[in-house]
């Protein structure tokens, strides 16, 4: 395995693999590498002959500079485990790498699929930083196939319109959220949990199984499920930003399941924020 700095250095490397027909399969992260990040190699691994993953902590998606003060930077861990789940290539590149000297281009994408949920209650700028990066490494990495997972749904669709509108030759594969065995979803920020604060952090994931049994025993109207959701998690003391029913594909709020509606929620457990989400399947 190799770790490469610089985006020439990955096309000297990655020229060649192309050139002899070989498919690039690209897993872009922020690194603190978890078993959620593996499983995309691990698709990636099926699906491709050369896995490229990213680590970037990228400063330009975060709103709070004390969110990306703390959010854990572990390299050398990272590149272990990395080698160990079959990635050929890491490309992680120094800031000054993606943003060089008089950095002066935004990618955006615009309207309700970057304006709602994260996009409002992170910044919304949060999505312009997230869009410019991934516009850039799939440049850089020129990837066949490139992996998301659906842990963060609003992020899968905003890369899809971002890839579909500028003609990204990269097909975008979404990958299922991964959990730990107490159901809470793995993230990076789960390593600043305290015991406690982990116990209390599982309102989430039992709020949306509450949500998705109540569907399937017949409730449609997300108010209720909504009230549902903010009791599991108010009793708690999780401080929600959101417990949000919207469209799966355009993210426009809803008032029944009648179709496929993507729960999303985020809330805040002491100092972490955590967001989670599940799609509901109204009942037949
Ligand atoms: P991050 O390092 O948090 O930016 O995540 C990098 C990629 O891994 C993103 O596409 C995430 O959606 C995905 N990811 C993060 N957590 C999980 C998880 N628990 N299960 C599946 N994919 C995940």
């Amino acid at each position: 395995m190799r770790i490469i700095r610089t985006i020439a250095e990955l096309r000297r490397v990655l020229d060649p693999e192309r050139a002899a027909g070989r498919t690039v399969g690209f897993v872009p992260t922020m690194g603190a590498l978890h078993d959620g990040h593996l499983s995309l190699v691990k698709r990636a691994r099926v699906q491709t002959d050369v896995v490229v993953l990213s680590i970037f902590v990228n400063p330009t998606q975060f709103n709070e500079p004390s969110d990306l003060a703390a959010y854990p930077r572990q390299e050398a861990q990272d590149a272990a485990i990395a080698e160990g789940a079959g990635v050929e290539v890491i490309f992680a590149p120094a800031v000054e790498e993606m943003y060089p000297d008089g950095f002066a281009t935004l990618v955006r994408v615009t309207g309700t699929v970057s304006e709602t949920l994260e996009g409002f209650h992170r910044s919304p700028s949060h999505f312009d930083g997230m869009a410019t990066i991934v516009a850039k490494l799939l440049l850089a990495v020129e990837p066949h196939l490139a992996y998301f997972g659906q842990k963060d749904a609003q992020q899968l669709i905003v890369v899809r319109r971002m890839v579909k509108d500028l003609g990204i030759p990269t097909q975008i594969i979404a990958c299922p959220t991964l959990r730990d065995p107490d159901g809470l979803a793995m993230s990076s920020r789960n390593s600043r949990l305290s015991d406690v604060e982990r116990q209390r952090a599982l309102a989430i994931p039992r709020s949306l199984s509450a949500i998705t049994a109540t569907v399937a025993s017949g409730e449609h109207e997300t108010a209720v499920l909504a009230a549902i959701a903010e009791g599991i998690l108010a009793s708690q003391d999780l401080r929600i930003e959101y417990v949000a029913f919207v469209n799966p594909t355009t993210l426009e709020r809803v008032q029944w399941v009648d179709a496929p509606v993507l729960c999303a929620i985020a809330a805040r457990v002491g100092d972490v924020r955590l967001i989670d989400n599940a799609v509901l399947e109204p009942k037949t």
